[in-house]
């Protein structure tokens, strides 16, 4: 550490020596006062923020890593699609922090990182205490833009539910979906790229029909409202849903009128440039900025999401700070919990040299999206990505693909298994 970084850590100590009046965060503080090695914080424990912590204290136990995150445990999107569907429990999508606490040494503090001063390298905790850093990562994920859509806020949102962020948005749809009468409409709005996981509404229209065939509601219909005229893994969505939901699935294209253009969720009404429909559920999900704390901190650009250099992900803006997961625009990686956890264990490698002085190596990501469309019938998409001359992160030509279309049951029953397994050794990757 420079002699100006210790003057800084010094000052910065003081002020939150100050504020040790947060009595839940201060047995924490004085670990965090007495550290020795360089100083790591991570803002964010989702898939791109626990990943990273626990591989730079694997990598480097002497690094000081500091994980911070305002909930006590993490609800998975990933599969809560799945739970809609009644394929698996909400329970089994809840997972704890506790190993990372207890077993590999990192400083969880349970609490909102409310301001990032990237020349004074410090994070203000809403608590009030100010903590130094050498390097920060942010992994916040995403904002949701309220009133993008006409209508739409966070009060609309607890009538007509996006389910974007796991947790009681994904027991409202399914309390939602379980008390429809059949017969009535199902509305599904998917916005515009870039957005969050680019497959879910399709797999979430997949596993609402899966729940309504179960229950015998035979006349349900769901229209998906699209803003784009294309989608990632069309053609085996649109292959796939005659054959298990016949008549029930409707897409509505960009180019047919799809754009949501305003919501009443009074009268429950969803307008498109196609019409107004009223549906009985409308599943809203608005366009998406980077995390708030991402924008606070003077990474994001004028569109909402930040932009990185692809070897250490640190910012092209603000030296020191590194975003990971949604939050960050990769070139073409796509925002999955699979790419965050690529990009997470490629960022904590490259943190782990830089606080070392040393240079970090060329980053190799991956990405896999599994959709599930029914029990046992699920469709990838791969891909391999490097850093590219220009300076973003690009698809490797002609690594990995799409599932074929036209094979056997046998294929996509594989697919399935393939998820399971993904997600099950991913969460104990991330927490265990
Ligand atoms: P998150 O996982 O959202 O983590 C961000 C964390 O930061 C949160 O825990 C939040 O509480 C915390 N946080 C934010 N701001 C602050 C702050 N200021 N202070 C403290 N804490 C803060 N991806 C897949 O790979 N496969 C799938 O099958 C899949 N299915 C999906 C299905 C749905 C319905 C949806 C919506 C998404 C799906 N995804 C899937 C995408 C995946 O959920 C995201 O890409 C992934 O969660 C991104 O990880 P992240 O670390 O960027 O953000």
């Amino acid at each position: 550490m420079t002699k100006k970084n210790g003057l800084r850590t010094g000052l910065a100590r003081r002020t939150f020596l100050t504020a040790l009046g947060a009595v839940g965060v201060m047995p924490l503080l004085s670990t965090y006062a007495k550290a020795s090695g360089p100083r790591v914080i991570v803002v964010g424990a989702g898939f791109g923020g626990a990943t990273c912590a626990k591989y730079i204290k694997m990598l480097d136990p002497g690094i000081d890593v500091t994980l911070i995150e305002r909930s006590d445990s993490y609800t998975t999107c990933p599969f809560s699609n799945l739970v809609l569907g009644g394929l698996r429990s909400f329970d089994s999508i809840v997972h704890s922090y506790q190993a990372l606490k207890s077993h590999w040494g990192i400083n969880l503090i349970h609490d909102t990182a409310a301001a990032v001063d990237g020349q004074a390298r410090t994070v203000t905790l809403g608590s009030g205490p100010t903590l130094p850093y050498d390097r920060l990562i942010l992994s916040p994920g995403i904002e949701l833009l309220w009133n993008a859509i006409p209508g739409y806020d966070e009060a609309a949102a607890e009538i007509m539910p996006h389910g974007w962020k796991a947790g009681p948005q994904t027991l409202l749809l399914q309390k939602q979906l379980a008390a429809i009468e059949d017969g009535a409409l199902i509305v599904i709005a998917a916005p515009d790229n870039p957005y969050r996981c680019p497959p879910a509404p399709y797999e979430r229209a997949s596993m609402m029909a899966h729940h309504l065939k179960m229950s015998g509601k035979s006349r349900v219909k769901i229209m998906i409202l699209d803003a784009k005229d294309k989608f990632t893994k069309q053609d085996l969505f649109l292959q796939a849903w005659p054959r298990f939901y016949p008549g029930v699935i409707e897409w509505v294209s960009g180019s047919q009128g799809g754009e949501v253009t305003a919501v009443d969720p009074k009268s429950m009404t969803v307008t498109a440039k196609a019409g107004s429909f009223k549906a009985a559920l409308a599943n809203i999900v608005p366009p998406q900025s980077a995390g708030q704390i991402a924008i606070q901190a003077g990474v994001a650009k004028i569109d909402g999401w930040c932009e990185i250099e692809p070897w250490a992900m640190e910012s092209k803006n603000v030296p020191g700070i590194h975003v990971i997961g949604d939050a960050c625009m990769p070139g073409a990686m796509p925002k999955s919990g699979f790419a965050a956890n690529s990009q997470a264990k490629n960022c904590a490698a490259a943190v782990a040299a830089l606080v070392r002085n040393r240079k970090p190596t060329e980053p190799v990501f991956m990405n896999t999206c599994y959709s599930t469309i029914a029990p046992n019938y699920a469709v990838s998409v791969v891909e391999v990505f490097r850093a590219a001359t220009n300076g973003v992160i690009a698809v490797v030509m002609g690594s990995g693909g799409q599932s074929p279309m036209n094979v056997p049951d046998s294929f996509r029953s594989a697919e399935y298994d393939y998820a399971q397994g993904w997600y099950d050794s991913t969460m104990q990757e991330m927490f265990g």
